[in-house]
């Protein structure tokens, strides 16, 4: 579903992804670890076209990310067409960013009503669907700022379903959180992992990625070290800055 060759990011005459490559298959979970600044967002960012790319190619579904390929060319898509491509494409960040002026309900109903214009009606019954699946049906009328931040974070995921995305990037989305609140997101997350949602996610969460993750991608200095299903990677990395990297964090 998603497959990134040879990706080159530089922001200036820094280059902070260093032919970075990829395979992910449908349904499949992928775990990306690494130290701060390895260009984990970076890649995430790159993959629904946030940052345009300096080398290599991304495609996702088939489609290569901000091109349209005609008579087996590649052009460069506008803006808006680009807007398209990444509504296939949920994004959870650190951050919850909700709409702090609207309920759980009206944050979670509004991309499928403003973008994708489904009636209303419709969009409020998937969307209550949705909370209910993230477990917070009776949360459906508070504002962001009344619920916890694991609570906002489950909102911020069931918004993202909301776009019925093929594709989800997670980027450290319990890292901001109180320790108490981290296993009920990590739980609805397992749940889309376990329901064959395709995932990239960004975790320092090892007990995470070991249950769920198909391959975890450990990076370092925007280049991809070692790479390999978790028994491998995180129980037997053959890489000392995977060893280093992971005496730290577990
Ligand atoms: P962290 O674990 O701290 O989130 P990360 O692996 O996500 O780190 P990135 O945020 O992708 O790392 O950053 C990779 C490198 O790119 C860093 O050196 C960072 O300073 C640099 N960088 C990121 N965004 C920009 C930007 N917009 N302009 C300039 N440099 C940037
Ligand atoms: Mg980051």
């Amino acid at each position: 579903l998603v497959r990134a060759v040879g990706v080159v990011k530089k922001f200036g005459h820094t280059t902070v992804l260093h032919d970075v490559s990829m395979d992910v298959q449908p349904g499949q979970v992928v775990c990306l670890l690494g130290p701060s600044g390895a260009g984990k967002s970076t890649f995430l960012r790159c993959i629904n076209h946030l940052e345009p790319l300096d080398g290599g190619q991304i495609w996702v579904d088939g489609e290569p990310i901000g091109y349209r390929v005609r008579n087996g060319k590649l052009y460069e898509l506008r803006e808006r067409d680009v807007a398209k491509q990444r509504r296939g494409i949920g994004m959870v960040f650190q951050r919850f960013n909700l709409f702090p002026h609207r309920t759980a309900l009206q944050n979670v109903v509004e991309g499928p009503v403003q973008v994708r214009r489904r009636d209303q009606a419709e969009a409020r019954k998937k969307a209550m669907a949705l909370l209910d699946r993230v477990g917070l049906a009776d949360k459906a009328d508070a504002y962001p700022g009344q619920l916890s931040g694991g609570q906002q974070q489950r909102v911020a995921i069931a918004r993202a379903l909301a776009m019925e995305p093929k594709l989800m990037l997670f980027d450290e989305p319990t890292s901001a959180l109180d320790p108490e609140l981290v296993g009920e997101v990590l739980d609805v997350m397992v749940g889309l992992a376990k329901d064959g949602m395709t995932m990239i996610v960004v975790t320092h969460e090892i007990g995470f990625a070991r249950q769920v993750a198909d391959h975890v991608v450990f990076m370092v200095d925007g280049a991809v070290v070692e790479t390999g299903p978790p028994s491998q990677v995180l129980d037997n990395p053959e890489h000392q800055r995977t060893q280093q990297f992971l005496a730290k964090v577990l």
